[in-house]
């Protein structure tokens, strides 16, 4: 198989004539895998700042009009605090702070101030928020944000504008274009991604791939990585339209593998346990472990607070670095790149 792979490529290695060879193509997923990350995996958990959005994505619990009745609630500096210290317990150094569409609620000034503190807990620490502006970027990575996580959720304009029936989320162009601010800004670690199941994986996966290639480009200096979280729950009121097998996600992954060698890949604990596992060795690099997908999830307990949605993975993050282990590779906690980076703190 040669490297360098063109567009082409990847929409050959996504379609129906690869199924046969995807065991080479494991392999070779597997050998650049390894090539440029070695046998590590990086470990990171989520921290809900908030559960309140004002956006209406139908296939999300926390939409505004999702039918949810659960509480809703932001998280205040001294519950985050709170949560931070249960995570560096389980020996977390890498984390991902996440709020819903409430510019209100939950402020680009609050959201930088949410960097603020937990980088006094964690030397990594990404967002998953709103789109924000390039200063606004620019002010949370002086502050010690090193990753901004941001999906399209579909590159297909239709079914985007379906899906997304109130909010900023609903200008395409506005969020597509949001990765490009924050790599302007300086930002790091860029992760994109296709909520699969929303339209055809083959195309979403297709763009998203070439989205990751652009942004390699553009951004050379950041490092990108794919994410490719699958729906499997949602509001009662929304029908996934396009489920993924286990079979379509996991070519989707080696052809991501394949195409963008050097992209970190993400899978979180939406999958299932059995699933994780076999993926460990042929191209995934960051994994979450312990997850909650509700703000107070670690530590505030007697509260029942509304969560994104339902996690499949629930092991602890000992037993899911184990898991690791016994695959022969090293979950690794803490980003080195840090060591490397003149203007990390
Ligand atoms: S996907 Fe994000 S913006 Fe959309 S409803 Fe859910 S939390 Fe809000």
């Amino acid at each position: 198989m040669r490297e360098n792979r063109e567009p082409r490529d990847l929409a050959a290695l996504l379609s129906g004539h690869a199924i046969p060879r995807l065991e080479a193509i494991a392999r070779e997923a597997q050998r650049l895998t390894r090539l440029h990350f070695g046998r590590t995996i990086s470990m990171y958990a989520p921290i809900y700042l908030s559960n309140l959005c004002g956006a209406d994505c139908t296939y999300c619990g926390y939409a505004v009009h999702s039918g949810h009745k659960e509480r809703r609630r932001t998280l205040t500096e001294a519950e985050l605090r709170q949560e931070c210290e249960a995570l560096r317990g389980h020996g977390y150094l890498s984390v991902l702070l996440l709020t819903g569409e409430a510019p209100h609620a939950v402020s680009a000034g609050q959201i930088a101030r949410a960097v603020s503190v937990a980088h006094e807990y964690f030397p990594s620490v990404g967002i998953e928020v709103y789109s924000l502006k390039e200063d606004e970027y620019r002010d949370m990575t002086r502050r010690g944000l090193d990753g901004v996580t941001l999906y399209m959720e579909t590159y297909h304009e239709p079914t985007f504008e379906q899906v997304h029936l109130q909010g900023l989320k609903r200008d395409y162009l506005y969020r597509l274009d949001t990765m490009d601010q924050a790599g302007r800004a300086g930002v790091r670690r860029l992760s994109v991604g296709a909520l699969l199941g929303l339209y055809d994986w083959q195309m979403d996966g297709f763009w998203t791939a070439l989205h990751a290639r652009y942004l390699q480009r553009t951004c050379w200096q950041s490092a990108v990585s794919i994410s490719f979280p699958r729906l499997l729950h949602t509001p009662a009121r929304f029908c996934v339209p396009h489920l993924v097998s286990d079979r379509e996600l996991m070519q989707l992954i080696l052809a991501s593998r394949l195409f963008v060698p050097e992209a970190g890949i993400n899978l979180s604990t939406r999958e299932r346990p059995a699933f994780r596992d076999g993926l460990v060795r042929l191209g995934v690099t960051h994994m979450s472990a312990g997850s909650s997908t509700r703000p107070g999830g670690y530590s505030i307990t007697g509260e029942e607070t509304l969560e994104q949605f339902e996690i499949e993975d629930s092991r602890s993050p000992a037993e899911v670095s184990e898991m690791i282990r016994l695959a022969g590779y090293d979950p690794v906690w803490k980003d080195f790149d840090h060591a490397f980076d003149p203007l990390a703190g």
